[in-house]
Parts: C-alpha cells; structure tokens; sequence
C-alpha cells in the first residue's frame, strides 16, 4: 500500500490518502478507509503544536547509583 502512495506521489496520478487512515483487517481482508479531520487543539495537527520533530526519548531509567548522591554502594 505505501509503495502505491510513493508512486502515485512520484507520478503525480491517481487520489493520495491525505487526511485519510486505510486500515486491512486480515483476517477478513477487507479493507476500511476512514477520512480524518485536524483538531485545533491537537498537539500535531493543531493551529499551535507542541510537537514539532520526530525525536525518540529515552525512556527513563533510574538515577540511583549515579554521583555523588547515589544511596546505593
Ligand atoms: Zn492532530
């Protein structure tokens, strides 16, 4: 499915699924298209979003252990 949108971006034909979530049950195999609207208050897709980057986090870990506060031997 990703392929097709790729070629159909490249070549400029056909309809993309923007604003769009196509999702394939397999085990019917069917598949569902379902339209998606911008919140304004989304964090992503609103008119001031607070997430701007793809950027992966560490999760956090604990602290103990490390410097000079460490409790631990
Ligand atoms: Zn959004």
């Amino acid at each position: 499915m990703f392929a097709a949108e790729v070629l159909k971006y490249l070549t400029g034909t056909g309809r993309l699924l923007t604003d769009c979530l196509l999702t394939l049950d397999a085990l019917t195999m069917e598949f569902r298209k379902t339209t998606l609207s911008r919140r304004d208050d989304c964090a992503v897709c609103g008119s001031r979003p607070s997430v701007t980057t793809l950027a992966i986090t560490e999760p956090e870990t604990c602290l103990m252990g490390r410097g000079p506060l460490s409790s631990h031997g």
